[in-house]
């Protein structure tokens, strides 16, 4: 049986102010004692498994530093009770990093992925949010030495914005020369990508791929991905929405996955089946928003579905895509949707 996924939000706020950025940020957290009731509310939902992940993930997890320590602790203890493994994740903007923090997360083994779009200072569309909306990429080359150390437990990801795509072999070749051996690459999601730009994507992945002596050592899960396609087709993974992972926001909420995370709070509870402090689980939307899908969005209303593929197969990116969808229905527009769903159909048959 596959480990199961607790996607955790343990506070909902960002020190960046990133322009591609699909959730709403507000000032909620999780205290310890909360995340510890997360944990224990996850664990039961998927009493029978033989392991878990704990992911803290969504708006900037270094925010909780504290509490993320005190969280893998009790995990590891709470691992040694149980018998099962239990792995820990978080994804970072990388500009709270510190040597104490990258220490502790090493001597625990909490996996970090760490975004860095672009090596150039003037890069700005990951912007400090408190320092005049400034380029959040020196904060990050200020530490490219302490990365270096930490190279280990860190995965990089490049976030692509369309007209940026021309830059994305000399960004990868970069990271690469300097320490990194761990790169995934993706396109932005919520912006609009024309043909070109999704055709100048695609080509510079195969390059990158076509490139030998790099994928020899290359642990990436994107080019991992195009090296399966390539002899066996896509990967059909199947939709994971309440069969293997959950999503708990800092409300306390419980939801199938975090595909809701980019609805505000008051909106997104309506789709949540449980609450962490008044347990009452309700099977009726736990069923309904399971099969909610990005291609057939029922959410955002019967006109506004989206192409359906010949063959349905799940594959990894459509349950990218779903997570990807602002779904703020002011934000809508289809526009924007049907690329970035062309463009996630065309990565699934890069291989052709
Ligand atoms: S770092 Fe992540 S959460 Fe923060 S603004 Fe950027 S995309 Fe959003
Ligand atoms: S995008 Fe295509 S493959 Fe994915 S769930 Fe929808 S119909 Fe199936």
């Amino acid at each position: 049986m596959s480990k199961k996924n607790l996607f955790l939000s343990i506070n909902e706020w960002c020190n960046l102010d990133c322009t591609y950025c699909n959730v709403v940020k507000t000032p909620k957290k999780l205290s310890f004692k909360d995340c510890q009731r997360a944990i224990i509310y996850f664990i039961n939902f998927f009493k029978g498994s033989d392991g878990y992940n704990i992911y803290f993930m969504w708006w900037e997890p270094m925010l909780s530093y504290p509490d993320i320590q005190k969280c893998i602790l009790f995990l590891e203890k709470l691992s040694l009770k149980l018998g099962k493994p239990i792995s820990t994740f978080m994804p970072t903007n990388g500009t709270l990093l510190t040597e104490q923090s990258l220490s502790f997360f090493r001597e625990h083994n909490h996996q970090i992925s760490l975004s860095i779009d672009s090596l150039d200072g003037d890069y700005d569309y990951r912007n400090l949010r408190d320092r005049d909306d400034s380029s959040s990429v020196p904060v990050l080359l200020d530490k490219l030495d302490l990365f270096q150390e930490y190279s280990d437990i860190l995965r990089i990801k490049i976030v692509v914005m369309p007209d940026m795509v021309d830059t994305i072999l000399s960004t990868f070749q970069e990271l690469r020369k300097l320490w990194f051996q761990f790169i995934n690459v993706q396109p932005a999601h919520g912006v609009l990508w024309t043909e070109q730009q999704q055709k100048v994507y695609i080509d510079t992945l195969l390059r990158i791929k076509f490139i030998s002596e790099w994928i020899k050592n290359l642990k990436s899960t994107t080019f991992k991905w195009t090296q399966r396609a390539e002899n066996d087709g896509p990967q059909s993974i199947g939709c994971a929405k309440g069969r293997s992972e959950i999503f708990i926001d800092s409300y306390g909420q419980v939801y199938v996955c975090d595909a809701f995370l980019a609805y505000p709070p008051e909106k997104r509870k309506k789709y949540a089946h449980d609450n962490l402090y008044n347990p009452n689980f309700n099977r009726d939307r736990f069923e309904e928003y399971r099969d909610w899908k990005y291609c057939n969005n029922t959410i955002l209303g019967n006109d506004r579905d989206i192409t359906h593929c010949e063959t349905c197969d799940e594959t990894k990116s459509c349950s990218t895509l779903c997570n990807a969808l602002p779904v703020n229905d002011t934000e809508y527009d289809r526009d924007v949707l049907m690329s970035n769903f062309h463009l996630y159909r065309k990565l699934d048959k890069v291989w052709i």
